[in-house]
């Protein structure tokens, strides 16, 4: 046992010492310490760790994580992502200054409105017809018929929100639970969620989803479709692979 132990130790001083005396030849020698199997083996007890923060403390742990903001530029569209609490921040790609507000809308509303953050329009706000809403998210609880909206990331329909889709840009269509969607002229859009009622002739890009209590209604063409449990479906389906896509 001894004997073992004394001829590895010895081993790895002469090791060091021949490094020392070899000067530049030392280098071969040096990652001979670098074996040692410590730091591995200090890394195990880290992962239980992990585990911890998924359990009943998640959501105290939430305030240390620092917010993931999703950011699509007003001015030039470019989107990014930008951890933690912002304020404003420069375009990467087209340096101006977006200005990140939480804009809820209760009282008359006129003119421009332009943010990296999310505009909510409630059922008290009174939209001019010259109201042009820029925002990432736009959450319309309200009538917002008047207004232009421009929606980087997404426009979320709830209860009692109206909305022109001719006057609507946005990706992403949220149709929340008692939310109710219809457009007599077709709709295109990326992703389409639908927890309320959707009646449109819909063109998906990405992904529809119909979630529990939903209705779809109409007509649906795209590349993903997935009715939840609970969800309804009452269209004409189209679900394939995009051709544009494929052709490229
Ligand atoms: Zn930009």
């Amino acid at each position: 046992m001894a004997k073992r132990g004394g001829p590895s130790v010895i081993d790895g001083l002469a090791s060091v010492r021949a490094a020392q005396h070899a000067g530049r030849g030392a280098q071969g020698p040096r990652l001979r310490p670098s074996r040692t199997r410590l730091p591995a083996a200090d890394k195990p007890p880290e992962a239980p760790r992990k585990p911890r923060g998924s359990g009943p403390a998640s959501r105290i742990g939430h305030t240390a994580i620092p917010p993931r903001n999703e950011i699509v530029c007003y001015v030039c569209g470019y989107a990014f992502v930008l951890q933690g609490k912002i304020e404003k921040t420069y375009c990467p790609k087209c340096r101006h200054m977006l200005e990140m507000k939480h804009f809820v809308l209760e009282d008359e509303v006129g003119g421009v409105i332009r943010t990296i953050g999310t505009i909510e329009i409630t059922e008290r706000a009174k939209i001019g017809a010259d109201a042009e809403l820029v925002g990432g998210r736009i959450v319309v609880a309200g009538d917002a018929r008047p207004a232009r909206l421009r929606a980087g990331l997404s426009v979320e329909i709830r209860p009692g929100g109206r909305l022109e889709m001719e006057r609507t840009t946005a990706p992403d269509l949220i149709v929340a639970p008692g939310g109710r969607f219809a457009s007599a002229s077709p709709v295109s859009c990326r992703n389409l969620t639908v927890s309320g009622e959707a009646r449109a002739r819909f063109s998906v890009e990405g992904l529809a989803l119909v979630r529990p209590g939903g209705a779809l209604c109409g007509e649906i063409r795209g590349a993903r479709l997935v009715v939840e449990e609970g969800g309804g479906l009452k269209a004409r389906v189209s679900v394939a692979k995009s051709e544009g896509a494929n052709k490229r």
